[in-house]
């Protein structure tokens, strides 16, 4: 992540508060800049970890922070004694994270009582994250009472999914009655690079039918047509799609009453199970695809085995989401193995090319960050890697609210 003194006279702190986490970003959003970044790990524990860069430089400190409140004001204590200053970084806007929009949000917010209300009425459907977005903000609203708040939700990108790719066949009352229905996650990703996409193709946005292919620790695709989103692969939660770092992603849904009737394990049991320990940790023992990649050159089968599954499952859902589109201009890899790995980008679209998808090997290898073409000159569909910027793209929402 780079870090520089800020272009413009204005800035925006973007927050990203987890159940035992915050991450931060002071943004400039004119050039893009991150002025300053960092984290607050291991909320809650006897000593959490405080990451800050700035100027080029990082601070790490060791130190006890019991809860939320703190965190934020060793950030702001961290901001007074390292730098920047907040003042004269003129912060306009703190923009905050939050994965669980439902069907009440469809769009960047302006943070007010009845808001905050909502986020919590929705935390059924986010148990894990709602609760903990809702935390950050109050803490930041006390501690930043001066400037607005505006919250991005990971969902709203995907309130334009039609109601046959949002709709679960599952019996309509009991569905409407608990809100059981497909939102999609990472919105704020795919709605960012859908709209790069266009900008470094230099074609109209409207014009260009899109799949995007988030993969991270958590990994989504999604199919955009004209800059809407048609299709995504997460469900009612984040657990749905991809095979992902530690998520096993589609399972048939017997496997839970099987799991719960057979092997007596309990609902909390198998929601830790498919959560934080499938995926590829779940196959292979490790989750980061670097481990993985060294694991499958000792000749371990069951990391082979966890990749081999891992790109089968993208390569399917890349033909699927080629026929709800009807016609393909462009795929793009972004978020850490999308934009670091080419065993996985080569691998996920091989034999594809009665489809008109092909990845050029040369174009294709090492790590990307800047936007490349990976596809050859005049092939049918557009293969492109473009890094993602979820802060920036929080931080370019929350100007747009309050009309900055
Ligand atoms: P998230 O934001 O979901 O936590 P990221 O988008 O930061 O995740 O992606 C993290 C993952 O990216 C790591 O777990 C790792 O598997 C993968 N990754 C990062 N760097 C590389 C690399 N050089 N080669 C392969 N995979 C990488």
């Amino acid at each position: 992540m780079s870090t520089s003194t800020p272009a413009s006279s204005t800035s925006v702190l973007v927050v990203n508060s987890g159940s035992s986490s915050v991450k931060y970003q002071l943004v400039d959003p004119a050039s893009g800049d991150a002025i300053a970044s960092g984290i607050v790990e291991r909320i809650g524990d006897a000593l959490g970890s405080v990451k800050h860069v700035a100027h080029g430089d990082t601070t790490r400190r060791e130190v006890p922070v019991p809860d939320h409140a703190e965190a934020l004001r060793l950030v702001l204590g961290l901001f007074d004694e390292i730098g920047p200053d907040l003042a004269s970084a003129n912060v306009v806007a703190v923009g905050h994270r939050v994965v669980q929009g439902g069907d009440l949000f469809d769009g960047p917010t302006l943070v007010t009582p009845e808001v905050e209300q909502q986020i919590e009425e929705l935390s059924p459907l986010a148990p894990l994250h709602n609760p903990a977005n809702l935390t950050g903000i109050r803490v930041a609203q006390a501690l930043l009472p001066d400037v607005p708040h505006v919250v991005v939700f990971d969902t709203a990108f995907f309130r334009t999914l039609p109601d046959a790719a949002a709709t679960y066949a599952v019996e309509a009352s009991v569905a409407a009655e608990h809100k059981v229905r497909r939102y999609g996650a990472h919105g704020t990703s795919h709605q960012y690079v859908s709209q790069q996409v266009a900008q470094i193709l230099d074609r109209p946005l409207e014009d260009l039918h899109q799949i995007v292919l988030h993969l991270g620790n958590g990994a989504s695709a999604s199919a955009v047509r004209g800059g809407v989103a048609v299709e995504t692969s997460m469900g009612l939660t984040p657990l749905e799609g991809l095979v992902m770092g530690t998520r096993s992603g589609d399972v048939d849904p017997a496997v839970v009453f099987h799991l719960h009737r057979n092997a007596g394990m309990s609902i909390d049991e198998i929601d830790d199970l498919l959560n934080r320990r499938s995926g590829v940790k779940g196959l292979a023992g490790e989750s980061d695809f670097r481990a993985l990649h060294d694991l499958v050159a000792e000749g371990h089968a069951g990391a082979r085995l966890a990749l081999d599954v891992y790109l089968h499952r993208l390569r399917k859902y890349v033909g699927a989401y080629h026929a709800v589109l009807g016609r393909l201009d462009v795929i793009t890899f972004t978020a850490g193995i999308g934009e670091n790995d080419d065993i996985v980008r080569l691998g996920a679209l091989s034999g594809l090319e009665a489809l008109g998808i092909e990845v050029d090997a040369a174009r294709n290898e090492g790590r990307k960050s800047e936007p490349t073409v990976i596809s050859p000159d005049g092939a049918k569909v557009t293969v492109l890697v473009v890094p993602t910027n979820e802060e920036l793209a929080i931080a370019r929402q929350a100007l747009d609210v309050i009309g900055a």
